[in-house]
């Protein structure tokens, strides 16, 4: 516990429903610690009906910012001054820095993933990658690859909403930047297998190999994922997925998603505090070293 709390610190929110069991407070406020910076992170409960007046608080106590999650995460930005590229594309905020009242929305999801291959030495930057998965964590990871210069992104899903919300993402990322996205209905197993061929990244950003889908993968035949290509999942619980276990035994390069989780985060201290968070000592602290 820290006992060196006075009257300079400033709070950093996380704001989101249910909340209680995230690990977001723990390693911001360890990474503080260390830093020796004034900065406190307090998770609040916050649903949808809450999030007008939870900002405004925002503003009248002047918290240095807070961290959005679900079910806030697009319905915070009409609340919010600015918003940077990645969030006005994806429609999804995660992060709110308050700089003197003015309130700029960003999303370090994606900006977690692309750090993670970035020190991993995996070079995507003009090349193709295919996704799995059109959610939150796959939009944030499509939008902020386009941004930042991925050529092209291949995406599969099943036919659900989110199929039909990332076809509309795909259009603005074409018309709006130099990546070409498609999006393919995640039964053409002929197109995944082509798909990944050309890719140097496959990304599983659906919760298939996590609980309640533990032991399951989108991916079942080995032949799929040619050795020389680099497989990461978003899922850090379990470590290792099955579709990691299968990519590892085909001797592919694997990572999974506690280097997003981790840089997301660091992105966000970078945000807020301006400092470099101490990644190794977090891993270290959060017992999160393989
Ligand atoms: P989401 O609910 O927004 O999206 C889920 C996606 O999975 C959708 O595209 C959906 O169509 C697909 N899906 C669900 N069930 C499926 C099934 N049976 N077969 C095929 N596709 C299926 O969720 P999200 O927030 O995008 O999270 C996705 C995963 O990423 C979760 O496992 C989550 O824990 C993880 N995640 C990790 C980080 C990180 O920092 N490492 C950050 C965010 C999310």
């Amino acid at each position: 516990m820290r006992n060196n709390i006075d009257g300079h610190f400033l709070l950093i929110g996380l704001m989101a429903y249910p909340i209680r069991h995230s690990l977001s407070p723990q390693m911001q406020n360890t990474i503080y610690s260390k830093l020796k910076v004034p900065y406190v992170y307090l998770a609040f409960e916050v649903d949808q009906k809450k999030l007008p007046d939870a900002i405004k608080g925002i503003r009248a106590l002047g918290l240095r910012g807070s961290a959005v999650s679900m079910p806030n995460k697009q319905l915070v930005c009409q609340y919010l001054d600015k918003l940077t590229p990645a969030v006005e594309m994806s429609g999804a905020c995660n992060t709110i820095s308050n700089d003197n009242g003015v309130l700029t929305g960003y999303n370090t999801d994606g900006m977690g993933y692309m750090r993670m291959l970035k020190e991993a030495n995996i070079d995507v930057i003009g090349k193709k990658i295919t996704i799995l998965g059109a959610g939150g964590a796959a939009t944030a990871i499509v939008v902020q690859a386009a941004l930042d210069g991925v050529k092209e992104i291949t995406v599969f899903n099943q036919k659900d909403e989110c199929y039909t919300k990332i076809e509309a993402i795909a259009k603005k990322l074409n018309q709006n930047t130099q990546c070409h996205v498609r999006v393919i209905d995640l039964v053409d197993k002929d197109k995944l297998r082509k798909e990944i061929s050309d890719s140097v990244v496959l990304c599983n950003a659906t919760g298939v190999g996590m609980k309640p889908l533990e032991g399951k993968s989108l991916i079942t035949d080995p032949t799929m994922l040619p050795p020389d290509l680099v497989v990461t999942d978003c899922i850090y619980s379990p470590r290792k997925t099955k579709l990691l276990e299968i990519a590892e035994q085909q001797g592919c390069k694997i990572l999974n998603g506690i280097g997003m989780m981790l840089w997301q985060g660091a992105a966000q201290i970078k945000i807020w505090t301006g400092e470099d968070a101490p990644i190794d000592y977090v891993k270290e602290q959060m017992g999160f070293n393989d």
